[in-house]
């Protein structure tokens, strides 16, 4: 009895996570919960972090941390991000490091090494436009 109805609040939680990803979002676990509440009202957070944990390890859905709050994501598959600082945004980029630099890091750290993911810091398209033509807006001589 309680392993259905696990399953079926682990179903509702993994759809919200793949319906809020759709459009590339990654939701943290308060966007989550906002999600799934509203197809399942009686559903707490606590259920919902457990669920998510539980759907993490068994590779349902990906975690990840942007600055030091979890992210999920509904690809599992490692991955990388490309992160805003303008505006937050947060893009997916499927790519792997060059062989060597993975065997560099190894070496470096003395660690084996099997994935990676790696967050990258930058300004995303709409900021670097909006940013751009505010520049190019002659400041006003008064
Ligand atoms: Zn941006
Ligand atoms: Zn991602």
């Amino acid at each position: 009895m309680k392993r259905t109805r696990n399953t079926v609040q682990r179903r509702a939680v993994l759809e919200a996570v793949r319906s809020l990803g759709a459009s590339g979002a990654h939701p943290t676990a308060a966007d989550v919960f906002a999600e799934v509440r509203c197809h399942c009202p009686h559903l707490s957070l606590a259920t919902v972090y457990r669920a998510l944990h539980a759907l993490v390890e068994q590779r349902e859905i990906g975690e990840t941390r942007i600055e030091n709050v979890a992210r999920y994501d509904a690809s599992p598959d490692p991955h990388h991000h490309v992160i805003c600082r303008s505006c937050g945004a947060v893009a997916d980029v499927f790519a792997s490091l060059p062989p060597l630099a993975v065997r560099r890091l190894s070496e470096a750290s003395s660690f084996a090494l099997d994935t990676h993911a790696i967050n990258f810091n930058g300004t995303c398209p709409g900021c670097q436009a909006t940013s751009s033509s505010a520049a190019a807006v002659p400041a006003s001589a008064a």
